[in-house]
């Protein structure tokens, strides 16, 4: 196991997973062989690079933002949370300093981990930079529009919530109950480890 993995044992992605089903989550992590790379995973690594040029040829107005300074492909870690990830970009609002994150996403449909995502990189910032971070924005690259997400005291409960229950199942390895939805099931490609579904 990598020291990364030891240290900061939840990623920032994981909460797809989590939001998704939480078994999905536990096998990823106490199985982490069985699952593959797809296609999905790295179409999305390579349209956030290629957006980053793009990024850099556009102006801030998008975000509604005069001037700031951008920064890509930022690494994040918290000690505190034992998270990590790595935010698409940070701008650093000129004349207030207000910094925000920004994620850049591939798909059309805003589901409800990309809030999560967001907060995460907030609260991430918020304790590496020594900064407030009150709002984010979620990009969405096939539309070219930037969605205010606002870091609020609900959704900061909702992340941290998350994140303890994420790191509970990974201390104890304790698989947790099936999704409620079994639709999900359906086409879950863990569905042959869980007999308790259908
Ligand atoms: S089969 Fe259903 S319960 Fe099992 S991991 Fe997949 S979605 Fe979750």
């Amino acid at each position: 196991m990598l020291d990364d993995d030891l240290a900061y044992p939840v990623r920032v992605s994981d909460l797809k997973q989590w939001v998704y089903c939480a078994r999905v989550f536990f096998y990823q992590h106490c199985l982490p062989d069985v699952r593959p790379t797809t296609f999905k995973m790295e179409a999305g690594k390579a349209a956030g690079r290629s957006e980053v040029g793009r990024e850099e040829r556009r102006s801030l107005r998008v975000y509604g933002i005069a001037a700031g300074q951008r920064e890509f492909d930022v690494p994040l870690r918290s000690a505190r949370w034992g998270l990590r990830g790595e935010v698409d970009m940070v701008i650093t609002v000129e004349g207030t300093g207000e910094v925000i994150p920004v994620d850049y996403k591939l798909s059309r449909i805003a589901g409800a981990h990309f809030q999560l995502q967001v907060a995460v990189y907030g609260l991430l910032l918020e304790e590496m930079r020594g900064v407030s971070v009150r709002r984010g924005f979620l990009y969405e690259i096939p539309l070219r529009r930037a969605e205010e997400i606002a870091i609020d005291a609900r959704l900061r409960r909702q992340t941290e919530r998350a994140v303890a229950a994420m790191q509970a199942i990974i201390a104890n390895e304790t698989m947790p109950e099936p999704v409620k939805n079994r639709h999900k099931c359906v086409t879950c490609e863990f569905r042959r480890f869980c007999n308790d579904v259908l």
